[in-house]
């Protein structure tokens, strides 16, 4: 067992849905083991300025539904220096901190680890982001709630692509990874998913789509993922290319963006965060530090953070496989 009597808590990097669940379970676990507990504003940022905030059991009332963060999110450059970081520790002495609940991805954990090795504090680390592409869980906060945005979203277009017989391109987030694409075309029934781990290819595409037409698809949706480049092109440069190839068809763009990273969290995603935030608690407690939690076979898991920030969750092939059954 650790000595430790007061822990941080804060939301850094892009926000999430679900990033208030895992606050409020932070800040209840603390009251519930009798750990002072204070939230620290606009991440790093405010880490380094000293924007605390002392926090109980009842200042996180009503936020469990809640998207966004109401810790706010920052990116700080000053972190990234040795000087920034010698600041925030300054700051975290004053107030007597003796450990830290980082809710974030890879580059906040990047940093955590920095901190940890040069001054010591121990923290634990929560996953929250909508693309899902941090080693050591199956599931990050934020991703579950954004998959249902995401449907919900495809099967409104849906509805105006079948009334105008349309092709509608439909891009989701995933800068570097396909889970969005993935798990969101699968779930709205889309004729094809691109995602940057797997090279489609424009003759398969086209290939596709002529199919669909023949057989009697009055409307057909492809679930892009932002990173992906089917030969190099972009989203708008593949409805171009289809239009030139097809030209049967009426095709629309339509980009998701920033919608997907907002909403009340799901039940999922608040379930997990409640789970997460205990054990990131409990863990420190125990006198661990540089871990993140995880989810995985429906088992809360602690990885180390030097293994969670070198690797990405792997895309499921066995997805792509049940999509091309469902595409034929
Ligand atoms: P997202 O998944 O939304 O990108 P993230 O946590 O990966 O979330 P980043 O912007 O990469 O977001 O990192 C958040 C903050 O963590 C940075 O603004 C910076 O303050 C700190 N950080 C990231 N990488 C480092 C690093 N190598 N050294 C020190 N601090 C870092």
């Amino acid at each position: 067992m650790a000595n430790i009597k007061k822990i941080a808590v804060l939301t850094s990097g892009g926000d999430s849905p679900g990033m208030n669940a895992a606050i409020r379970s932070v800040v209840r676990t603390c009251a519930y083991l009798r750990i002072v507990c204070v939230g620290i504003y606009r991440g790093y940022e405010g880490m380094i300025e000293g924007d605390f905030e002392p926090m109980n059991a009842r200042s996180v009332n009503n936020i469990i539904n809640k998207g966004g963060t109401i810790l706010k999110s920052a990116r700080s450059k000053e972190f990234r220096t040795k000087k920034g970081r010698e600041k925030a520790f300054e700051q975290l002495g004053f107030s007597l901190i003796d450990a830290f609940v980082v809710i974030g991805g890879d580059g906040s954990f990047t940093g955590a680890l920095k901190f940890n090795k040069e001054f010591d504090v121990p923290f634990i680390g929560i996953p929250a982001t909508i693309d899902n592409d941090i080693y050591g869980t199956r599931y990050t906060l934020g991703f579950d709630t954004a998959l249902n945005t995401a449907i919900e979203a495809i099967d409104k277009i849906r509805d105006t692509a079948s009334s105008h017989r349309r092709l509608f391109f439909v891009e989701v987030m995933g800068r570097d990874v396909g889970h969005i694409a993935l798990h969101s075309g699968l779930g709205a029934g889309a004729e094809e998913i691109l995602i940057p781990e797997e090279e489609f290819g424009l003759e398969r595409l086209l290939k596709s789509l002529k199919r669909s037409k023949a057989r009697g698809k009055t409307s057909s949706i492809v679930v892009v993922a932002e990173g992906d480049k089917t030969k190099g092109k972009n989203v708008y440069e593949l409805k171009e290319y289809v239009e030139k190839n097809l030209p049967i068809y009426d095709v629309r763009v339509c980009v998701l963006g920033h919608m997907q990273r907002g909403g009340a969290p799901s039940c999922f995603d608040r379930v997990l965060a409640s789970r997460m935030g205990v054990k990131a608690v409990e863990s420190l407690v125990e006198g661990k530090t540089n871990f993140m939690t995880g989810i995985i076979d429906n088992q809360i898991t602690l990885t180390p953070i030097s293994e969670a920030i070198k690797g990405k969750t792997k895309i499921d092939k066995e997805l792509i496989r049940v999509s091309d059954i469902m595409t034929t």
